[in-house]
């Protein structure tokens, strides 16, 4: 028997979906009577992990092994995300410091797995019962300015390279009202920005009547106070055109899409099974271009895949050249046990890939800089969500996600109108925009 923690930490890793799981998490421990710390010294850890890639799942265990707190002794230790469902009770073999085990579809159960353990036992749950976590936690009630708001998990897609199928198990998508409710609730808690969240983001749709993501946007475009909205990851081929067309008619959707594409080699597409072609790729940016023509277009790269031949590689970056991109995440290849890329001959050699992702980051750096250029004296509104290193300075998203760093005595969560000065691959520096009486402040980035 051990005491029942009253302080907890939680530990996000990964993807947007784990920092969503892990909010409300905090929030339904916070409603169990525990205080969340920043602090090492919590008497819970939670470790919210991902499975993504090789170097992300050793990180968890690594991890485990290094809790501990200013007396020395070692935390409660709940192993939660995506490593926990892959490894379920493998995870209290390969750790003796791992106390439970709770997949992503069961967290709601964590408060009565911690009494559990403080009882002496070693819980693992990694049941996927479909969306039951949602009507099990607490409503939400305060939000910074920006919010993220799952609406669609799991994936059917089976992309070859990928565990996401696995472990966080088949599309299911949340009932709109559900989600209509939360976005509201989010409002009223403080957020001007809600980003919508799924695997397949854009796959969403409604279990009653089969509203798709376009009809979500559109209604919660409607709840005054909202500003901004968002949504993310999406999968090219369920970009349909009602989806398409919310981009050139709803003013709150912000002009920005994420839209991995992967590889510009079609012979990888087809061994990585994604469902389109480097040419039906680009067809579909062309329709969301006519739809929204400022939109800015954010990508996932893989490099190294299986049999990626350097004729291959440079099918990638023709079709990075050829979107101009404005900002884009690139992996190595990581072969996940299970998946059927990871028995697949003609594995690339480590220094080419090295080789190859050098070259494509230096080329998607160039993008990145030339979009953020070309935004340089605009006038933009951006939605302050951080503080700067210097004295005085905030960070504010432009919406095209851009931060732009300013001197401004304005709060996180204020909008603000700026001016932008001058560019970087990852950020713009601005000024305030201020009548033409007023001298301006100083260029602060
Ligand atoms: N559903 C999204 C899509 O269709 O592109 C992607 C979600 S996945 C969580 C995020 C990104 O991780 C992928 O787009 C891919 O680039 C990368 N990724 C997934 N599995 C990987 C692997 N085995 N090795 C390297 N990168 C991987
Ligand atoms: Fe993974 Fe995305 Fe492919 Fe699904 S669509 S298997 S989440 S990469």
């Amino acid at each position: 028997m051990t005491d029942l923690p009253l302080t907890f930490r939680i530990k996000s890793f990964g993807c947007q979906m784990n920092v969503y799981d892990g909010e409300r998490m905090s929030e339904l421990l916070a409603a169990n009577g525990m205080t969340a710390t920043a602090s090492d010294d919590a008497d819970l850890v939670v470790l919210n992990t991902c499975h993504i890639r090789e170097k992300a799942a050793d990180r968890a265990y690594s991890d485990v092994g290094r809790l501990k707190r200013k007396d020395g002794s070692r935390p409660m230790v709940a192993l939660a995300g995506c490593v926990a469902q892959a490894e379920g009770a493998e995870a209290k073999k390969r750790s003796q410091s791992v106390d439970l085990v709770v997949g992503p579809q069961a967290y709601h159960r964590l408060p009565e797995m911690v009494a559990q353990v403080a009882a002496g036992q070693r819980p693992v749950d990694t049941d996927m019962p479909a969306i039951a976590k949602f009507g099990a936690l607490p409503p939400r009630r305060r939000s910074g300015p920006s919010a993220f708001l799952t609406v669609q998990e799991g994936c059917d897609k089976f992309c070859t390279y990928c565990v996401v199928p696995y472990t966080r198990g088949a599309e299911i998508s949340r009932p709109f009202g559900d989600i209509v409710a939360e976005a509201q609730a989010l409002v009223e808690g403080g957020a001007r920005e809600i980003t919508l969240l799924g695997q397949n983001v854009n796959a969403y749709a409604d279990g009653q009547d089969g509203s798709g993501l376009d009809l979500l946007i559109r209604f919660i475009a409607r709840i005054d106070g909202l500003e901004r909205i968002r949504y993310t990851t999406s999968h090219p081929a369920d970009m349909t055109g009602a989806l398409i067309a919310a981009h050139g008619e709803v003013d709150k959707l912000m002009p920005y899409l994420h839209l991995p594409v992967q590889s510009g080699s079609d012979r990888i597409l087809k061994a990585m099974n994604r469902s389109h072609s480097a040419d039906s790729y680009l067809r579909t940016l062309e329709k969301v271009r006519a739809a929204r023509p400022d939109i800015a277009i954010s990508g996932d790269f893989i490099v190294g895949f299986p049999g990626e031949t350097e004729k291959d590689f440079e099918d990638t970056l023709a079709i990075v050249d050829a979107v101009g991109y404005a900002s884009a995440y690139s992996f190595k290849y990581s072969p996940r046990p299970g998946t059927p890329a990871a028995s697949m001959e003609g594995a690339v050699e480590a220094h080419v890939m090295d080789e190859r992702l050098q070259r494509l980051q230096r080329r998607l750096a160039e993008h990145s800089l030339t979009f953020n250029r070309a935004t340089i004296g605009k006038d933009l509104t951006i939605l302050i969500d951080r503080k700067g290193r210097l004295p005085g300075q905030m960070i504010g998203k432009t919406q095209w996600l851009q931060s732009v760093f300013v001197e401004t005595d304005a709060k996180i969560g204020d909008m603000v109108e700026v001016t932008t000065t001058h560019a970087l691959p990852n950020s713009l520096g601005g000024i305030l925009r201020r009548p033409a009486s007023q001298s301006d402040s100083k260029v602060a980035a």
